[in-house]
C-alpha cells in the first residue's frame, strides 16, 4: 500500500508531516491534508476513521482553527499523526484517506492576516547597499545591526505556489530619464525567503518576548517576495516598498511545523554589536534554522542560499514586530527577508546574482538579467532531520505571465 512504503530517506517521511489544504480529484471541497511521501493524507477523514478526538480541528477547509489552538494541541496532533502513519495496524483503515499528490489541487492553507517582510540577511543588505549606494562609507545603514528592519506588506495578494504572476505595471524613472513613464516592469525579480506563520494571537499593548516565539509561531514555509525593481527604485524614498512588491507574494502550499525542525536549529552568526535587552538572544539557545534553499529558473538551479547565515532570527523578528505593543493575529505571516549567503552562488535575488543587470546569468534559453514572460521560478529547500534524514520544505513555484 503506497503511503506506508515510502523509501528510506524520503524528505517527506513520517518525521516531517507538513500541513496543507487540498481538494481531492473531481471535488471542489477543501480540507486539511498532511503530506507523506508523494501522497496527501486527508487528516480529518483519518481522524474520524481512527476515532481521534482531533477530527473537529482537522475536518476543516483551512488550517486556521489548528493554528489558533496553540502549542500543546499542535504537539498532540502531531504525535497522533505520527502514530497513525507508522502503525501497520492502521494501514487498512487509513488507505481510503490517502490521495496521490499528483491528483489533488492544493490551496492557500490559511487565511493570511497581516503580512510583514524583513531584511535580515547581512550579506543581502550589504550587496544591496553596494549596488545602490556605492559611495556610502558603510554598505549597511546605521540602524541595521541594532534592529531587524521590516515593512508591512499586503496580505491580500499572498498566493499559493503554482499561481501565475502577472507582470506588474507602474511608474518607473531611471536617474537619467527626464520624466517617469508608465508600463510593465522591465526589472521583475524574485526574493528567496522563508515565511513564518503565526498561530496564537497576542494582546494589543503586550509585546511578545523572544521566548514567546515557540508559543506563538506554528511553522514556516518558503516564500517568494516578487519584486519589480524599477517600480521600487522610483517609489521607495522615503517611505519604503509599496507597489513594487504588493502585486504578489508566493508561499508554499505546505507549512512545516517548527517541531519537525528541531534538529535543524543552529546558532546564528556572532553578534557584532551589543543588543538592547528585548533583542538580546545570547544564552537563548540556537535561534537560527539550517535550511538549504535552492533557486531554479526554468529548472536550472541559479543559487543555493543558506538560511543558517541570517543575522536576525525569527524570534528576534517577532519581538521587534510587537515591541511597540502591536498585536498578533492568527494567520499573520512574516518573511525573513531575502536569504543570501557569503558566496556569489548563494544570492537570493537576481538583483544580486546579476549585480543589477551588469553580469547576466546564462540560462539554456539565453541570458537573463531580470525575469522574462514565461519564466518559471521555483524555490525548494531541505533541512537536516533526525538520524541523518532530511526534512523537505514544500516548493514554491510561479510562472511570469505578460502584463
Ligand atoms: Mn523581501
Amino acid at each position: 500500500m503506497p503511503p506506508f512504503d515510502i523509501p528510506e530517506g524520503d524528505p517527506f517521511g513520517p518525521h516531517n508531516l507538513p500541513y496543507g489544504v487540498f481538494s481531492p480529484s473531481g471535488s471542489q471541497e477543501r480540507t486539511v491534508g498532511v503530506r507523506l511521501g508523494d501522497h496527501v493524507l486527508d487528516a480529518g477523514a483519518a481522524a474520524r476513521a481512527l476515532g481521534s478526538p482531533h477530527a473537529g480541528l482537522l475536518a476543516r477547509p483551512s488550517l486556521d482553527a489548528l493554528l489558533a489552538a496553540g502549542r500543546p494541541v499542535w504537539s498532540d496532533v502531531r504525535r497522533a499523526m505520527r502514530e497513525w502513519v507508522t502503525t501497520p495496524e492502521h494501514q487498512e483503515a487509513l488507505a481510503p484517506c490517502f490521495h496521490p499528490l499528483s491528483t489533488v489541487t492544493l490551496h492557500l492553507p490559511f487565511q493570511v492576516a497581516d503580512y510583514v517582510d524583513f531584511y535580515s540577511s547581512e550579506h543581502h543588505a550589504r550587496n544591496v547597499g553596494q549596488i545602490f549606494r556605492p559611495d556610502a562609507e558603510d554598505s549597511l545603514t546605521p540602524n541595521w545591526k541594532h534592529l531587524p528592519i521590516g515593512y508591512h506588506g499586503r496580505s491580500g495578494t499572498v498566493v499559493v505556489s503554482g499561481t501565475d504572476v502577472v507582470r506588474p505595471s507602474g511608474q518607473r524613472k531611471a536617474p537619467a530619464d527626464a520624466a517617469p513613464v508608465f508600463g510593465p516592469s522591465i526589472r521583475l525579480d524574485i526574493e528567496a525567503e522563508v515565511g513564518f506563520v503565526v498561530g496564537v494571537p497576542s494582546e494589543l499593548g503586550s509585546p511578545v518576548p523572544l521566548d514567546g516565539f515557540r508559543e506563538h509561531v506554528f511553522g514556516l514555509c518558503l516564500l517568494n517576495d516578487w519584486s519589480a525593481r524599477d517600480i521600487q527604485a522610483w517609489e521607495y524614498v522615503p517611505l519604503g516598498p509599496f507597489l513594487g512588491k504588493s502585486f504578489a507574494t508566493s508561499v508554499s502550499a505546505w507549512i512545516t511545523p517548527l517541531e519537525a525542525l528541531e534538529e535543524a536549529r543552529v546558532t546564528p552568526p556572532e553578534r557584532t554589536h551589543p543588543l538592547l535587552p528585548y533583542l538580546d538572544d545570547s544564552g537563548a539557545g540556537p535561534g537560527g534554522y539550517d535550511l538549504r534553499i535552492s533557486v531554479a529558473i526554468n529548472g536550472k538551479v541559479v543559487a543555493e542560499p543558506p538560511f543558517s547565515t541570517m543575522y536576525w532570527t525569527a524570534a528576534q523578528q517577532l519581538a521587534q514586530m510587537t515591541v511597540n505593543g502591536a498585536s498578533l493575529r492568527t494567520g499573520d505571516l512574516y518573511g525573513s527577508g531575502t536569504v543570501s549567503g557569503p558566496s556569489e552562488n548563494q544570492r537570493g535575488s537576481l538583483l544580486e546574482l546579476t549585480w543589477n543587470g551588469r553580469d547576466p546569468l546564462e540560462l539554456p534559453e539565453g541570458k537573463r538579467t531580470f525575469l522574462e514572460d514565461g519564466d518559471v521560478v521555483t524555490l525548494s529547500a531541505w533541512a537536516p532531520g533526525p538520524d541523518g534524514t532530511r526534512i523537505g520544505l514544500g516548493d514554491v513555484t510561479g510562472r511570469v505571465v505578460p502584463a
